[in-house]
């Protein structure tokens, strides 16, 4: 891909001096429900995309797929009477086709499509050298290297208006979030792309209402440039991602919020002062790695002595010795409990793991 060209001119023509704003339904249930959301969002500057899933990708059968083309008319209506521009997600030939035809203004490749390159192909073939603004989301898993493959490929199709979505990444631990954001992915992907515009959805990274407003600033503290954020008229009654919407409302509340803070310090004074406690901090994190390094050595003289008299690694008396220690000294400290506790769990597993090692030769040897 030739980086040197601009590839998200498109996104200042559309959003002005504003971060981009993609807000509406995760589907297109009505057209009431279409037409409601639009002007709970329409007439804010801040607000310039409306989305809403016309097919919808679903896990498992029997939920609701999306209306399809039957919902296409009900979004140019909202064109029509909003001025916003719209978005929709398409996954085949089809869809692209229906898109150019009622002339959809960004279509979304969405996370189970960009996984799967011959879907990308023809998808790409299909729109090939329109202006249509195609914005890619990540794939389920975490590999850059598909998500740069999906990109190239409409690059490769004449498609100049690109733009990415990061929706984060599916995982089989349940975590904090419904997908784990996963960040260092996404700021790769900007490191060797830095003319493509990187967008947040904090919906799907989320999952639930409650931590949307943190991710979002959190990605504009990294400098992305514009968010997705599902928003319903009535989400408790959402057909799809009920526990992920919010309201119109809600999401101006959110944007209220939002606060586009310095990259750097500026003032000489601050830049000397944050030097100075700078250079202490790395002289402390020097003083931590030569402690551990000396509190290793410890555990592996133990280590040795309880090869000698063979005695078991975990002895549970002791870690809660120096658990409860800790933490009470911790607390003193001004240390949280789930700080001392993690730093503190941490250093023991290293402890037996050199103490395993040095049971394990014991064993070899006598073999
Ligand atoms: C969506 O945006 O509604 C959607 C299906 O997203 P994703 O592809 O990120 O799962
Ligand atoms: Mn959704």
């Amino acid at each position: 891909m030739n980086t040197q060209k601009n590839l998200g001119n498109w996104l200042e023509k559309i959003a002005g001096t504003y971060p981009l704003m993609i807000a509406g339904p995760c589907s297109a249930e009505s057209e009431e429900q279409v037409l409601a959301t639009a002007k709970g969002l329409a007439g804010d500057k801040r607000i310039q995309v409306y989305r809403a899933g016309v097919w919808k990708p679903r896990t498992r059968p029997g939920n609701f797929e999306g209306h399809g083309k039957k919902a296409l008319p009900w979004l140019k209506k909202v064109k029509e009477q909003t001025g916003l521009k719209i978005a929709i997600e398409i996954a085949n030939a089809a869809h692209a086709r229906l898109a150019l035809e009622y002339d959809m203004d960004i279509l979304w490749i969405g996370a189970r499509t960009s996984v799967n390159p011959f879907a990308v192909q023809e998808i790409a073939d299909t729109i090939k050298n329109t202006d249509k603004i195609v914005l890619i989301k990540n794939p389920v898993n975490p590999d850059l290297s598909l998500w740069i493959g999906a990109v190239e490929r409409f690059f490769r199709s004449g498609i100049k208006n690109l733009g990415v979505i990061h929706r984060g990444f599916s995982s089989f631990r349940p975590g904090n979030y419904r997908n784990e954001p996963q960040w260092q992915i996404a700021l790769q992907f900007k490191d060797k792309y830095p003319n493509i515009p990187l967008i947040i959805d904090p919906s799907h990274i989320c999952g639930r209402r409650d931590c949307i407003y943190d991710i979002a600033q959190q990605a504009l503290d990294l400098k992305y440039q514009g968010f997705m954020i599902e928003t319903h008229i009535n989400p408790d009654e959402a057909w799809s991602d009920a526990r992920q919407q919010i309201k119109p409302g809600k999401l101006k509340d959110i944007i209220d919020k939002l606060c586009l803070r310095k990259q750097r310090f500026q003032d000489p004074k601050a830049i000397d002062k944050i030097n100075f406690y700078r250079e202490q901090i790395n002289q402390l994190d020097d003083e931590l790695l030569e402690l551990l390094s000396e509190r290793m050595k410890l555990a592996e003289n133990i280590g040795k002595l309880k090869k000698q008299k063979n005695v078991a690694v975990l002895q549970r008396n002791r870690w809660k010795e120096i658990m409860d220690k800790a933490l009470y000294k911790g607390n003193k400290l001004g240390l949280s409990k789930k700080f001392v506790e993690k730093i503190f769990l941490a250093i023991h597993q290293e402890s037996i793991e050199k103490q395993e090692h040095i049971l394990k030769q014991k064993k070899s040897k006598l073999n």
